[in-house]
């Protein structure tokens, strides 16, 4: 893997070296003598059974801490997962999940994702030099980063390989939904207020209009669980998402309640909620409901 961890934007006049193949391939001084990324692809992902696509329409709806803890149902069922945070300018997963100090690796099969609680990770922020850092890049180098992710990250044989996609409609969902072969499929996130149903509504054309199938809807933050006396508070009017579901003809995997713990321990890096909450027994039921989905 070439991405060069000690710089966060491009240099002008010199091509960035994660754009070495093909719009560059013209200018590129290793022309001929690199390998063929998309059989590189072909074989990474051929090893992965399922790799599926987490969207939303909005920022902020809880699109990663739902991957995180999707990744940890199915980890804890048997499988075996990896995530990819395939938001290049905002990733967020390893602050999620505590491990944003660590860095990938290489190896002798390529760069190593980091293991966090036995899910593999791989994200911009485990390359970046600091946790501050920003990304200042243009479509094609995102793109250029985001095909590395895939060609040169040595993901081994997994069940799952969840994609933790940046909100809305640009670059990133439509490169990986053209790069990542045999996708299994997408899944959005919302939350019930008709802001985020709206924006998630345009994530589902945009992925319908890919030909990549959507796998089903998941509404967080549906209701609240009152911290003091458990009962469930609908702060937000739930069921937005499961209309819309009904309304596009898509299936509803579930809801998620708000819970305050998970933005309290996510902001700790502690992201996977525990087992004995209502939050978890939701993922478990949607991971239930996303298995059968996939199954038909
Ligand atoms: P996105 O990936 O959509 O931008 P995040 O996963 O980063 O959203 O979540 C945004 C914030 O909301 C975080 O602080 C997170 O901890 C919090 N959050 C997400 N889901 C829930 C939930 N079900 N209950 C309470 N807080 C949540």
């Amino acid at each position: 893997m070439t991405i060069d961890n000690k710089r966060d934007s491009p240099q002008r006049g010199k091509p960035n070296p994660a754009e070495s193949c093909d719009s560059l391939c013209d200018s590129c001084e290793s022309r001929g003598t690199c390998s063929d990324p998309r059989a590189e692809i072909s074989d990474r992902m051929g090893r992965i059974k399922h790799k599926i696509l987490i969207g939303s329409g909005k920022g902020g709806v809880g699109k990663s801490t739902v991957t995180v803890n999707l990744a940890m149902v199915l980890k804890r069922s048997g499988y075996r997962v990896g995530i990819l945070d395939a938001d290049i300018t905002g990733p967020n997963i390893p602050k999620l999940l505590g491990i944003e100090d660590l860095r990938l690796t290489a190896g002798p099969g390529g760069v190593e994702p980091v293991n966090a609680d036995g899910i593999k990770v791989v994200s911009m922020a485990l390359v970046l030099s600091s946790r501050d850092s920003a990304v200042v890049w243009r479509g094609p180098m995102k793109m250029a980063a985001l095909k590395q992710f895939i060609s040169d990250v040595n993901w081994g044989d997994l069940d799952f390989l969840l994609v933790d996609l940046p909100p809305g409609t640009s670059d990133e969902p439509i490169s990986l939904a053209q790069l990542i072969p045999d996708l299994t499929g997408a899944v959005i996130v919302t939350t019930p207020q008709e802001v985020a149903i709206l924006d998630s509504k345009k994530a589902v054309n945009m992925f319908q209009l890919m030909n990549v199938p959507i796998l089903g809807i998941i509404e967080n933050m549906s209701t609240l669980i009152c911290p003091h006396c458990g009962q469930m508070i609908d702060v937000f009017k739930s069921g937005g998402g499961e209309r819309e579901a009904r309304e596009m003809g898509l299936h509803f995997l579930g809801a998620i309640p708000i819970d305050p713990e998970i933005g309290k321990l996510g902001d700790q890096g502690l992201a996977f909620v525990s087992r004995d909450t209502p939050a978890w027994k939701s993922f478990e039921k949607v991971v239930s409901a996303l298995r059968e989905e996939i199954a038909k």
